[in-house]
């Protein structure tokens, strides 16, 4: 069984198309399974049926043409019901629905089971036999089993389906929507720009060429390179390798001069492929090839034909012109790194579609503060084929639509109308203290990074900086940044910013932050090599680092410095010791600085319990509400999967939040929060009422954020709290919140939460 398991899988990922997979699939299953009969039923919403997609011992002609509704027959009990139905004669069932010339009379024996991707429903799968009696239990486990790996495969080949613009049915289909998580609020409207990671040969998509000649011609200089690179290494290298080592690059020179290789390239670009598709397809072949061999040693040169396959394709892309980015480019990729996204400033981009990550990656954080809509983890796009085409985000739901309606679209850009005249009503509070009706001062800060973040925040008012993000410029380097450089950058903020305050924090690389230069490689990074322990373990970094805070900070003495991801007292003593250290050794050279107020994040449930101890060695306290709710639900902030169990509103995490002001107030040590649920009107809310007086947030949010506090009273945010503290589950805080907001006439438009529609 386990055999036929992974081959029916592995036919089905490796088909063109969702009709071909399906065939396949059912002739397998019937076969293998030995039954008479083996069908799949699609669910299609758009014309709210099942479809019969493909059937093995039925009427061919029924194929694409029978449909069923959500109450008929048997299909519609097990979606329904939405686990598997298992009966000795199905034509006894009440639920037996015939229908005329499927050729469904002579069997009896029936097991249908549902096919689930992510909770939705995909369709049914269902086997059948001529004698009366139920499957064994084993039959029954492994219908299950396939479905539950078939649903994914199915998904996905039904988004790339959804593509053509044509339903299950072959019928002509508009507004073909993609569902993700919200990333960025906002709406977009523009066309794609798929960024292809560098060097990946999965990655590269087939593209006709009109000049095959000058294709071959790069094919060749490529091949070339790499030769000439790999020789000059190898040289290089002479006196410092083993023999068996320097073989190794023989080995690899050998396999470039290796006609066959070039061959079956240039065979592929003569018939009208572009170089990089022919060589990824070729290098693809040998990889599949050498992977499936039984001598573990030949099966280890996949490894080698991979590596020399990228080299040559990254060679072929430098030498290709990149198509320019489009004034109203919906960036579309994998997993967009903060870097490449960084390397993109300057050209106008509308909107970001990310296959992976959530909310809380650091991409999304980074799109909210430069105010773009992205959409994150749209897990079955078949993002590589969206190149050029029209489409729109609707960040708020985190939905990708394409072949949009003309009223569809008209409703968009009604919202984004709303959107920009909404935006302009707030600037009116740029000048406005931020305090609550009542009176009460809350101020509120910034979280920075990018050079433009300091213009963008100064335009609305802020109080601040509650977090400098160091790593963003790390990320935008090839090297670690000098001392001098990292003095220059920190200076502008806290120029930018004084007298007030800017808090920095140490570089927090690690988990889904990394450095190209820099690269940490762990099976699971988040309770890994982060933040303060990597600095903690390179001590020559971080007193680089803080050297260039204090020196930038001389004369101008509004800098703060904050420790990100402690987990234990000891690490603050210890980078107390260094920042102290720091000091004296600028002043000793000659400079006068002044050691500045060092804070400590509270981003684990571990600084949670020890909050009495952490404060009574720090100036002040930031929670990192973000990590706080992963580390406290156990939830991956960049796994779509699990996004909807990420909720910073979880009753846990708004425990935890009070467990720290009260410690903080009693220790007398001031707490702010910088976490993205600062920049949540409702999350502010619930702050203020818990008694948090500082917030940090992106620019973005900060004057919706003034409007709702302005609006509401300290005793009135500190009852309502009270009660949510109550309440067992997010959904409820959140409903519970937004009703008593609305009483006291603030609407949910006015909380930045998606308009109607
Ligand atoms: C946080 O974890 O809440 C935080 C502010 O830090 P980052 O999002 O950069 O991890
Ligand atoms: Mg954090």
């Amino acid at each position: 069984m386990l055999h036929l398991l992974r081959q029916v899988v592995e036919e089905v990922n490796s088909a063109r198309d969702l009709q071909s997979s399906l065939r396949t699939l059912v002739g397998r299953i019937r076969a293998g399974m030995e039954v008479q009969v083996c069908s799949v039923f699609l669910w299609d919403a758009h014309v709210e049926r099942y479809v019969l997609m493909a059937t093995d011992g039925l009427s061919a002609d029924a194929i694409g043409k029978l449909t069923l509704t959500q109450n008929q027959g048997l299909i519609g009990l097990v979606g329904k019901r939405e686990e598997p139905i298992n009966l000795g004669d199905a034509t006894r069932h009440p639920n037996y629905h015939l229908v005329p010339g499927l050729g469904e009379e002579p069997y009896k024996g029936t097991l249908a089971v549902p096919i689930i991707h992510h909770r939705k429903l995909l369709g049914v799968l269902t086997i059948q036999k001529t004698e009366a009696g139920r499957f064994g239990d084993e039959e029954e486990a492994f219908l299950v089993t396939l479905s539950a790996q078939l649903a994914g495969v199915i998904a996905h080949a039904e988004a790339t389906g959804a593509l053509s613009g044509l339903n299950l049915l072959g019928d002509e289909q508009t507004d073909v929507r993609f569902q993700g998580v919200p990333g960025a609020q906002g709406v977009a409207i523009g066309q794609g720009h798929v960024l292809l990671p560098p060097a990946d040969l999965k990655a590269v998509r087939y593209r006709p060429t009109d000049d095959i000649e000058a294709e071959v011609a790069l094919f060749h200089q490529a091949l070339g390179g790499v030769r000439t690179e790999l020789r000059a290494t190898r040289d290089k290298l002479q006196i410092e390798l083993r023999p068996e080592e320097l073989a190794l690059f023989n080995v690899y020179v050998d396999i470039l001069d290796d006609a066959a290789l070039g061959e079956a390239v240039i065979e592929r670009i003569r018939q009208g492929e572009w170089a990089q598709s022919a060589l990824a397809g070729v290098m693809r072949g040998y990889i599949d090839h050498f992977e499936k061999m039984d001598d573990a040693y030949l099966r280890e040169r996949a490894a080698d034909m991979r590596d020399l396959g990228r080299r040559v394709l990254a060679y072929l892309q430098e030498s290709t012109p990149t198509q320019a980015i489009p004034d109203d480019a919906i960036l579309i990729g994998e997993e967009i790194s903060p870097t490449v996204f960084g390397e993109l400033t300057g050209a106008k981009i509308a909107g970001i579609v990310c296959t992976r990550g959530s909310a809380n990656s650091h991409i999304a954080i980074l799109a909210r503060a430069l105010d773009i809509p992205t959409v994150m983890g749209v897990q079955e796009l078949p993002w590589q084929a969206l190149q050029g085409e029209a489409l729109v985000i609707d960040g708020y739901r985190g939905h990708l639509y394409y072949r949009l309606s003309d009223e569809k679209r008209r409703h968009f850009e009604a919202v984004c109308r709303e959107e920009a005249a909404r935006e302009a009503g707030l600037e009116s509070l740029k000048d406005e203290p931020g305090t609550t009706r009542d009176g009460l001062a809350i101020t509120l800060l910034v979280n920075t990074g990018l050079q433009t973040d300091i213009l963008r925040s100064q335009d609305r008012g802020a109080d601040g900086v509650g977090l400098f993000r160091t790593e963003v410029p790390f990320m935008m380097r090839q090297r670690f940044p000098s001392e001098e450089e990292q003095a220059a950058i920190y200076r502008a903020q806290l120029e930018a910013f004084a007298p007030r305050p800017v808090t920095m924090r140490t570089l927090d690389v690690g988990g889904d932050k990394s450095l190209t230069y820099f690269p940490i490689v762990e099976d699971n990074p988040f309770l890994g090599w982060r933040g303060i322990r990597v600095m903690l373990d390179h001590p020559e970094l971080f007193m680089v680092q803080v050297r260039a805070m204090l020196r930038a900070s001389e004369g101008l003495n509004n800098l703060k410095v904050m420790l990100p991801m402690v987990t234990s007292v000891s690490e603050v003593e210890e980078a107390l010791a260094i920042i102290h250290r720091a000091a004296m050794e600028l002043n000793e050279e000659g400079l006068s600085v002044r050691v500045p107020d060092v804070g400590v994040m509270v981003e684990v449930p571990s600084a949670v319990y020890l909050i009495s101890e952490l404060a009574s060695q720090v100036d002040f306290i930031s929670v990192g509400s973000n990590d706080l709710t992963q580390y406290l639900l156990a939830v991956d902030r960049n796994n779509p999967r699990v996004a909807a169990i990420y909720d910073a509103l979880h009753p846990a995490v708004l425990k935890a939040l009070k467990v720290v002001i009260d410690a903080g107030n009693h220790a007398g040590v001031p707490v702010s929060l910088c976490g993205e649920l600062a920049g949540d009107a409702l999350g502010a809310v619930i702050l203020v009422g818990l008694g948090y007086r500082q917030l940090s947030m992106s620019s973005s949010n900060l004057l919706r954020v003034k409007s709702v506090l302005r609006q509401i009273d300290t005793d009135w945010a500190e009852q309502v709290v009270a009660g949510l503290l109550h309440l067992d589950n997010p959904r409820l805080v959140r409903s519970t919140l937004q009703l008593a907001l609305k009483k006291i006439g603030i609407p949910l438009s006015a909380l930045g939460l998606a308009p109607a529609g």
